[in-house]
């Protein structure tokens, strides 16, 4: 489903469904990326327009259906891409309250490593190395999990994975009309 946006040299903005809890997608490994090409690069404005409409400040693309080991980012720096991305180092804690887009309305403080090396491609294949600190390395380890699919439901305590549930039970998303997401969602 897409459709074309007013903005000019924007030229067409094509946002994707975003896939929500339950959905198998989002529960299986990603494969690795083989092919940098048009299609590719495709997706990922696709992947950028997506994540701007929720707002979110990360997609990975399983969340829009794409078993492919690819996300993207922005914490306010513009957008970014990693194809094929691992996490090189992790170090220190860091606990933030973290909201999913695939999970909408659900968000819990969970403790992960504060800063985070990444190495990956960016679209032309170009080898990247990136440290980031604490919502920048929040954002990689998110995503990666994604990749990996595991869900923040995941990473939750035990009396807050109850609390997520019942808090998802309680919820009644007709299409369209799921809670918006808030700054923290990825
Ligand atoms: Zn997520």
């Amino acid at each position: 489903m897409g459709r074309v946006g007013t903005a000019g040299t924007l030229g067409e903005v094509n946002t994707q469904e975003i896939r929500l809890f339950g959905d198998p997608v989002l529960t299986q490994r990603a494969k690795e990326v083989t092919d940098l090409d048009g299609a590719l690069a495709r997706l990922s404005r696709a992947m950028v327009d997506t994540m701007y409409a929720a707002p979110g400040a990360g997609l990975a693309a399983p969340q829009v259906g794409v078993q492919r080991r690819m996300f993207v980012y922005d914490v306010g720096e513009g957008p970014e891409t990693m194809v094929n991305p691992e996490v090189l180092e992790a170090r220190g804690t860091w606990t933030f309250e973290e909201g999913c887009l695939s999970i909408p309305g659900v968000f819990f403080e969970i403790e992960r490593p504060k800063v985070v090396t990444m190495r990956g491609l960016d679209l032309d294949g170009n080898e990247i190395t990136l440290e980031g600190d604490e919502f920048l390395g929040r954002v990689f380890l998110h995503e990666m999990d994604h990749l990996d699919g595991v869900l923040l439901l995941d990473r939750l305590e035990p009396d807050q994975r109850k609390e997520a549930m019942r808090i998802l039970r309680e919820q009644t998303f007709a299409p369209g009309t799921a809670a918006p997401a808030a700054h923290g969602a990825l």
